[in-house]
């Protein structure tokens, strides 16, 4: 055989690009850059890398990503109490399992073909390229590996940025999902940040011109930053979900169900109930039997107290020479969101043992214990007449979110009732919150749920582009 000089030159370029892409992938240590640009460019050339690749290797990129996070789950659950601050590690261990088991894979794309006398026309799930995906306090470690999973599966690399409060613990994950896609054969640098992240940096990578699409996980103003950024955006926001609870339920399982999802990770879940809105002539007992399930009922000034140390207050700006007196306006003071039930007490000089899971009191539909997301196990119950008015109330709680509701009810008319006042992403009925992201409920998980553009419980497929490719007159067998 002989080598003619055209073919020894297309050997040289691809090796020269192979030691080019290699070289931009050594630079970050595990995926952390010192800049936008340098994450970018290193992401980028490891989606060309990533594209070379079967889907059969992906998914064995897939499977080590998913063993490393299990094998990690305890020291990412404890890193993260640690570092922010918030949630239980018992849980957060839970929750790192779960999105490294049940966030769908390769499997997820799903290809679709039309076939006839025309010939042959196929639909297929193609990535993005390289997605810039931020990623919120309350769920650091789940988020980037639940991110990472689904937007590697659908065929991308990943500039992760991550909230600076959690930083350390968001870093690591990358790292080490990183090193565990080397290990199994995958390119360097599939998922990168930069090692100091900070609002700048942020914005500098959703400005980026080779950043192809936007996925933010957080409270409405990141939502709102995506959504305005001119590029392919999905938008998971903040939620406030009620629990409603009628006659017709079995009490019992409700309470339990109710404060098991509120205490879960101390209420950091964006799902979580938030506050319950129960009949009237279930309401005592509902309380009563929460108690029995590691709730505490605080009632009279307990509770003004309590508002006094997690909430903000300021009053609202009135215009010069407004006789009317300005309003109050509230906010969560994030010293508590986050923290054990047994602490939130102790501020208002109230111990109790370390059974107890969450704060229960009675107020009105009114109060800044449900009007805010509070996202700490205190839950606020309200009373109402009937079905007509809970159902009333929980849209009005809602705020239109659309993100989670949670219904204890035998009565499937009520239950249909308020699933379609709602229009929540999610509707648990009788159980726990977290049976919506797949904890003793059918379906996968995500730590993504994008209510406000509308993919509902992300996963791979969310992640793509959608290509259409026709042969007219052949390949149709009939
Ligand atoms: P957050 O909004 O403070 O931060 C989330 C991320 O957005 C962080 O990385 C932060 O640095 C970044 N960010 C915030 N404001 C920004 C802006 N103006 N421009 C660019 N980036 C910005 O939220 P958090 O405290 O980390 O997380 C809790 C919130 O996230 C809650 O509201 C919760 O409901 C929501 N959440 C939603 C989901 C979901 O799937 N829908 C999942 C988890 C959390």
């Amino acid at each position: 055989m002989t080598i003619d000089q055209s073919l020894i030159a297309k050997i040289t370029a691809e090796i020269m690009a192979r030691v080019q892409e290699q070289k931009q992938g050594a630079a970050g240590d595990g995926g952390i850059f010192t800049t936008i640009d340098e994450a970018v460019a290193a992401a980028r050339a490891a989606q060309k890398q990533l594209k070379k690749l079967s889907i059969e290797k992906r998914e064995e990129l897939i499977k080590a990503m998913r063993q490393t996070s299990c094998d990690n789950a305890e020291k990412f659950a404890e890193m993260a109490v640690k570092e922010s601050g918030m949630g239980r590690v018992a849980d957060k261990v839970l929750k790192n399992k779960l999105v490294a088991t049940k966030t769908p894979g390769t499997e997820d794309l799903k290809s679709e073909a039309w076939s006839g006398d025309c010939g042959l026309t196929l639909i297929e799930m193609g990535p993005y390229g390289v997605i810039g995906s931020i990623t919120p306090t309350t769920n650091p470690s789940e988020t980037v590996i639940c991110n990472g999973i689904g937007m590697v599966a659908a065929g991308n690399a990943v500039v992760f940025s991550p909230h600076p409060t959690a930083k350390n613990t968001s870093l690591l994950t990358i790292k080490l999902l990183n090193e565990a896609i080397v290990k199994a054969g995958g390119p360097a640098n599939l998922l990168t940040a930069v090692a100091e992240p900070s609002l700048e940096a942020t914005n500098a990578m959703m400005q980026h011109p080779d950043i192809n699409m936007l996925v933010a996980t957080g409270g409405p103003a990141v939502v709102k930053a995506v959504m305005s950024a001119g590029k392919k955006a999905i938008g998971a926001g903040a939620g406030n979900p009620p629990a409603v609870v009628d006659e017709t339920a079995d009490i019992e399982k409700a309470a339990k169900d109710i404060i098991a999802g509120c205490s879960f990770d101390n209420n950091l879940p964006c799902i979580a109930e938030k506050e319950v809105i129960a009949v009237g002539s279930i309401a005592d007992k509902l309380m009563a039997y929460m108690q029995r399930y590691g709730a505490y009922l605080i009632s009279g000034q307990d509770i003004d107290r309590l508002a006094k140390v997690i909430l903000t207050e300021k009053e609202e700006l009135v215009a010069a020479g407004c006789t009317e007196k300005p309003k109050k306006i509230y906010g969560v003071n994030k010293n508590y969101v986050g923290k054990d039930a047994k602490y939130i007490l102790s501020q208002i000089g109230i111990n109790v043992p370390d059974s107890i899971r969450a704060v229960i009191c009675e107020t009105n539909a009114d109060h800044p214990f449900v009007i805010e997301e509070l996202m700490m196990p205190v839950l606020p119950i309200v009373q109402v007449k009937d079905i007509d008015e809970a159902i009333e109330l929980a849209v009005k709680v809602e705020h239109g979110n659309r993100h989670t509701a949670i219904m204890h009810s035998k009565n499937v008319d009520n239950l249909t009732r308020l699933a379609k006042a709602i229009e929540t992403t999610i509707f648990v009925k009788n159980a726990p919150s977290y049976a919506g992201i797949g904890v003793g409920g059918e379906g996968f998980t995500t730590f993504t749920i994008a209510g406000p553009t509308g993919e509902g419980l992300t996963s791979a497929r969310s992640f793509t582009r959608q290509r259409r490719c026709v042969l007219v007159d052949a390949l149709s067998i009939v």
